[in-house]
């Protein structure tokens, strides 16, 4: 098993300033891997990026949640395209920072809908990632598809509908990205969930995020059926942590997942208590 942090527990940009602090930080904090933003992929400097992990001894993904403007989950051609071509992009950062794993809601709009998810929309998901899979297939990347609460898109919203999504999408190379903030709102059950995406042969990536976006076992997320349930299967591949803060902001970002509150003040502390907590019921 891997565990990974998200970039914006750090920084709200990838200025050469912050890249060196999220990466510096992410490895004193004690995490193997770090999870990258590529919302504006075409300003990263992938180069600089590589060099700081090499440096640090530090693995990495990327992720990213696509807007209204680049939906392929949209009826609209142009959205659909500019969507297609902002994946591509992403997907060229996390090969070029060396990754293997693209993650996120890479299926559609982050964001709030205000109507079903439609037949037509999801043919468009589905070819785009389809295509994209296969390009990744050829730099040995896999791509995990996070789905999302309700309030945060139409397309997926559970482990089953994420697991028949990728059935059809028939790549090999797609996996379900699970994260416990969303589960936590719509699953029965978070082990039960976890055995299902296992037994698909799909549990790829995995989010541990608490109720309220804070530090882990200060909300009402059942850590140790979750957990639990990873050590049950014998999950070995990444974990990472995400919390949010109005401390540290990315103006679309935090807005897209509506990071109101200041949840802490003091993100080192913050990312070195995660990372206990995660070691103690992981034993990793
Ligand atoms: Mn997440």
């Amino acid at each position: 098993m891997k565990i990974g942090i998200h970039s914006m527990v750090w920084v709200g940009d990838w200025s050469e300033t912050a890249a060196r602090e999220a990466i510096s930080k992410s490895a004193e904090a004690g995490y193997d891997l770090i999870e990258l933003s590529a919302i504006a992929p075409e300003t990263f400097d992938t180069q600089l990026t590589a060099k700081l992990l090499e440096e640090h001894g530090l693995e990495c993904s990327a992720s990213l949640g696509l807007s209204a403007a680049t939906d392929i989950s949209s009826e609209d051609p142009d959205a659909v395209k500019a969507g297609r071509e902002r994946l591509h992009l992403a997907l060229n950062l996390v090969r070029d920072c060396g990754g293997t794993m693209l993650c996120g809601v890479i299926y559609g709009a982050l964001m709030k809908y205000g109507h079903p998810r439609t037949e037509r929309g999801m043919e468009n998901s589905r070819t785009v990632l389809a295509e994209l899979a296969d390009k990744a297939a050829e730099s040995g990347i896999s791509l995990g598809l996070e789905f999302c609460n309700r309030y945060e898109t139409n397309v997926i919203n559970t482990t089953a509908e994420t697991l028949a999504f990728i059935e059809e999408i028939n790549r090999p190379n797609v996996f379900a990205h699970l994260d416990t903030y969303h589960m936590n709102i719509e699953e029965n059950s978070m082990s039960g969930a976890v055995k299902q995406a296992y037994e698909a042969g799909k549990l790829g990536y995995i989010h541990v995020g608490e109720s309220h976006r804070g530090q882990l076992g200060t909300g009402t997320i059942n850590w140790d059926d979750f957990l639990g349930a990873l050590i049950d299967v014998g999950y070995d591949g990444v974990v990472t942590f995400e919390s949010f803060s109005s401390k540290v902001v990315h103006s679309t970002f935090s807005n897209d997942l509506a990071i109101w509150r200041n949840l802490w003040d003091d993100n080192l502390e913050m990312a070195k208590g995660a990372r206990q907590f995660i070691r103690e019921r992981l034993g990793h």
